[in-house]
C-alpha cells in the first residue's frame, strides 16, 4: 500500500509505552527475561541470551541450488548492515531481485523531543547516497547549528551528534508518530525520497530501547544504549544489554511473511549483540527464521580477533562471548542444531573457524568499497544456491 503524504495530519495516537532510561525491573515494566544464568559467571552468561536456547528442528531449504534468490531476507544494524545492503544491491541489480532488510529500532532514542532511529536512519541514508562516507552515519554535507545553539543555552545531551540535515529526517518522524502513524509507515514515507531500493521495515513498531546496566562511581544502574555507546565510548563495561520492552513487542507488519517467503535469508556484518541480537529479541522473529524454508547466511563482523569498526568487541564481552569469528559463529550457532546459521563467511585471517552443520568459507571480508561489500554479498548469495 501507499506510503502516507508527509504533511498529512490525522487524529493523535494512543499514548504508546515509553521507557525512560532507569532499570526497567524497578519501574515495573514487565520483567526482563527469566534466564535463570543471569547471575552466574560469563561462562553461563553466554548461555543465556533467551533467543539462542529453544531448540526448533530445521527445515529444507526451498531455495533450489543455481537458482538466483528472488527474494532477500537481510537483518540489519547501521553502518555494518547498510555497507553490506549496498554490496548486496549492486548484486542483484541486474536480477529482479527484491530485497527486505529489517532494521533495528533498539538504538531508538528520543531527545529534544525528537525520535531518533539511527539504525534505519544508516540503512536509508547509506543506500539512498545521502550518508556521510567517512564517518559512515548522518548526512553528508552537514551542519551544526542546532547543536551549537542548544549548546549555548546549556542544554543536555550534548554528546549526541545531531546534524542539521538529519534533525529535519527526526522531526518528520516525530511529528508523523505523534499524528498516529507507525514506524513502519513513516519509515516508508521518509524512503519515498531516499529511494533505497529495498523495502525497508522497522523489527516492530512497538516502542523498544536497548539499555545496558553498568556500574561506576554513581553506582550500578540501567542507562541508554547511547548513552554508553557515545559518550561513555563503551569504557565502562556492560553487565548486561537488556531490550526493553521487547517481550511486549509483536515484529511489524511484513516481518514475519518477508522471512517466511524469503530465498535466501542473510545476516550481514552488524553488531550481533545490540543490533542482531536485539532484533532477535521481537518475540517471532527468531523462531520465524529457524522455521524459513531460506538457508541462513552470515557475514563474520569481526575480522581477526577485532571489529572492523565501532566497539562490539564491548558488547560481545559482556555476554561471554569472545571476539573472533568463532565465538560470534558460536553465538548464532548451527542449524542443525537449534542454531540460526546454514552458512558463515569469515576473512582468511580467520581460516579455520568452523561449527558442526555450518558451512564455512572464507574471503576478504573488509567492506572498504562497494566492489569489495559486492563480492561478499556475492559470495554469500552463492554460499546460500549451494546450500
Ligand atoms: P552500527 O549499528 O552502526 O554499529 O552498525 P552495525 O551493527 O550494522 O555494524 C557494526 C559492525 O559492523 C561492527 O561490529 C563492525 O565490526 C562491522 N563492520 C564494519 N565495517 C565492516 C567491514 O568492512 N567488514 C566487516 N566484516 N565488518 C564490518
Ligand atoms: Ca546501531
Amino acid at each position: 500500500h501507499r506510503a502516507p503524504a508527509l504533511a498529512r495530519k490525522v487524529p493523535r495516537a494512543r499514548s504508546v509505552p515509553v521507557h525512560s532510561s532507569t532499570a526497567p525491573s524497578a519501574r515495573g515494566r514487565g520483567k526482563l527475561h527469566a534466564c535463570k544464568s543471569q547471575k552466574s559467571s560469563l561462562r553461563a552468561a553466554k548461555l543465556c541470551p533467551c533467543w539462542l536456547d529453544s531448540a526448533v528442528p530445521p527445515v529444507n531449504s526451498g531455495f533450489n541450488p543455481g537458482e538466483f534468490p528472488r527474494s532477500i531476507v537481510t537483518l540489519a544494524g547501521g553502518i555494518g548492515g547498510a555497507r553490506f545492503l549496498r554490496g548486496l544491491k549492486s548484486c542483484v541489480a541486474s536480477h529482479q531481485t527484491e530485497i527486505t532488510v529489517i532494521g533495528n529500532t533498539g538504538d531508538d532514542i528520543e531527545l529534544f523531543g525528537l525520535h531518533i532511529s539511527p539504525d534505519l536512519d544508516t540503512v536509508m541514508y547509506t543506500l539512498g547516497n545521502g550518508i556521510h562516507e567517512e564517518q559512515g552515519w548522518g548526512r553528508q554535507e552537514e551542519t551544526f547549528v542546532v547543536r551549537e545553539e542548544l549548546k549555548a543555552y546549556g542544554i543536555e545531551p550534548q554528546w549526541f551528534g545531531l546534524g542539521d540535515r538529519d534533525i529535519a529526517t527526526h522531526i518528520i518522524r516525530t511529528q508523523m508518530l505523534n499524528s498516529g502513524y507507525t514506524l513502519s509507515d513513516i519509515t516508508k514515507a521518509l524512503c519515498a525520497r531516499w529511494n533505497p531500493g529495498v523495502q525497508l521495515i522497522p523489527m516492530s513498531n512497538d516502542r523498544i530501547e536497548t539499555h545496558v546496566e553498568i556500574e561506576d562511581e554513581d553506582g550500578r544502574r540501567f542507562i541508554h544504549f547511547q548513552e554508553w555507546w557515545i559518550k561513555m565510548r563503551a569504557q565502562t563495561p556492560a553487565m548486561r544489554f537488556v531490550a526493553v520492552n521487547s517481550e511486549n513487542s509483536t515484529p511489524a507488519p511484513g516481518v514475519i511473511s518477508a522471512i517466511n517467503q524469503a530465498d535466501l535469508i542473510l545476516l550481514p556484518p552488524s553488531n550481533p549483540v545490540v543490533s542482531i541480537g536485539t532484533i532477535l529479541q521481537v518475540p517471532g522473529i527468531r523462531t520465524a527464521l529457524l522455521q524459513a524454508s531460506a538457508p541462513i547466511i552470515g557475514v563474520s563482523p569481526i575480522i581477526g580477533d577485532a571489529p572492523v569498526r565501532g566497539m562490539a568487541d564491548a558488547c560481545l564481552s559482556a555476554i561471554g562471548v569472545s571476539t573472533s569469528a568463532q565465538g560470534v559463529l558460536e553465538l548464532y550457532g548451527a542449524r542443525k542444531h537449534g542454531g540460526l546459521l546454514d552458512g558463515w563467511l569469515v576473512d582468511p585471517v580467520d581460516q579455520g573457524t568452523q561449527l558442526a552443520g555450518v558451512d564455512v568459507q572464507a574471503l576478504p571480508l573488509l567492506m572498504s568499497d562497494l566492489e569489495a561489500s559486492a563480492a561478499i554479498a556475492g559470495a554469500a548469495i552463492e554460499l546460500g544456491c549451494r546450500i
